[in-house]
């Protein structure tokens, strides 16, 4: 079984981040950023305003991540890599945005002379030296704000876009429950460090053309359970687009079928090779987190994750329907006629 999560906040949250300022300050070796597999605009960010701000104090900043297309506009040319094969001698790890340490993508977590890790997910481990772990911030960027300003580095429109854009990606554009005032406030004074924020908002939004063939192909799979309480759909092998195959952009599509009236879960099954990878998002108090434990993933209340090994679309589905039953039934929620 997995652990419960733990979404309660950190009293040392404070002096925890003070230590890894310290640390990071000090340090003369090699630094490592790392952050999550399918890394989303919080880890993509994350990473970018972190090691920005790392090199402005002249550290020698390595970041290893492979962001999906449409996140790609953030980076410098060269400004990251895909993988680090193995971590150098004295290094200082940070791992940002990741629960768990089988998550961790681009490179290894063993090795690192020192590590800390980053995160705001109540199903993190709390792996590390130092793990700055604060479930009640709606993005890591925040954490990564906080630390940032631990480190007393000047603030630029180059490490403020990042960290702006993981807060506007995890809270959906300022709409999903974790949106709070720290959260609007944090991102007025980002905007006040120079950030475009129209610029960049819409740039966000961009997609290759080819993703509005396959946003039609799994909208067209929509379908509805429990009573009207859950809506899924389907992303199937066969729906990929065909050219410019390689990472898509498909991140966005269970935002939008949780719009459809009525429901407190959706979720999307995406096909992937042998396994079924399960996105979930929910409202109104109804654990996604929940939903995905149970299905063997993690991440937070409204919005968590699993890949289910070695099953066929049906099987994940049917998994997946009777996790949304079980949540729903706890919380009482589950209409009579499901
Ligand atoms: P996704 O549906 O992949 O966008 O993930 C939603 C949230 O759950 C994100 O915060 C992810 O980092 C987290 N998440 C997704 N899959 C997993 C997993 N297998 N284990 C732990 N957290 C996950
Ligand atoms: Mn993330
Ligand atoms: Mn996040």
């Amino acid at each position: 079984m997995a652990p419960l999560p733990d979404n309660s906040p950190d009293p040392a949250y404070r002096e925890k981040l003070g230590e890894a300022a310290r640390v990071a300050r000090s340090w003369d070796g090699p630094i490592v950023v790392l952050s999550h597999v399918d890394p989303d605009g919080d880890a993509v960010g994350s990473c970018l305003a972190l090691s920005r701000a790392l090199r402005a104090l002249g550290k020698d900043v390595t970041v290893a991540t492979a962001p999906p297309r449409y996140l790609r506009f953030l980076a410098r040319e060269g400004e990251l890599v895909d993988e680090v094969p193995a971590l150098p001698e004295g290094t200082l790890l940070f791992v940002l945005d990741v629960a768990d340490l089988p998550r961790v993508a681009g490179g290894p977590v063993e090795g690192a002379a020192f590590t800390v890790n980053i995160d705001h997910h109540g199903t993190n481990d709390r792996f590390g030296d130092i793990a700055v772990v604060q479930p009640g911030k709606a993005a890591t960027a925040l954490l990564v704000k906080e630390l940032i300003e631990e480190l007393g580095v000047s603030w630029t429109p180059q490490i403020a876009t990042p960290c702006l854009t993981g807060i506007i990606t995890d809270t959906g554009n300022f709409r999903f429950a974790n949106t709070s005032r720290e959260v609007l406030e944090a991102a007025g004074e980002l905007l006040d460090h120079g950030v475009d924020y129209v610029w960049l908002t819409d740039r966000l939004q961009w997609r290759h053309p080819d993703y509005f063939r396959t946003l039609g192909r799994v909208m067209e799979t929509v379908e509805f359970g429990l009573g009207g309480a859950l809506v899924l759909a389907r992303y199937t092998a066969d729906m990929k687009p065909v050219s410019g195959a390689e990472e898509d952009d498909s991140d966005d599509f269970v935002g939008i079928i949780r719009y459809a009236e009525g429901v407190l879960v959706a979720a999307l099954l995406k096909e992937r090779g042998p396994d079924v990878k399960v996105s979930v998002r929910t409202r109104d108090g109804v654990s996604a987190q929940a939903i995905c434990v149970e299905l063997g993933g993690g991440g937070h209340v409204a919005a968590a994750g699993a890949t289910i090994r070695g099953v066929d679309m049906d099987e994940a589905r049917r998994r997946l329907v009777e996790a949304a039953r079980r949540e729903l039934e706890r919380q009482g929620k589950l209409p009579v006629d499901a």
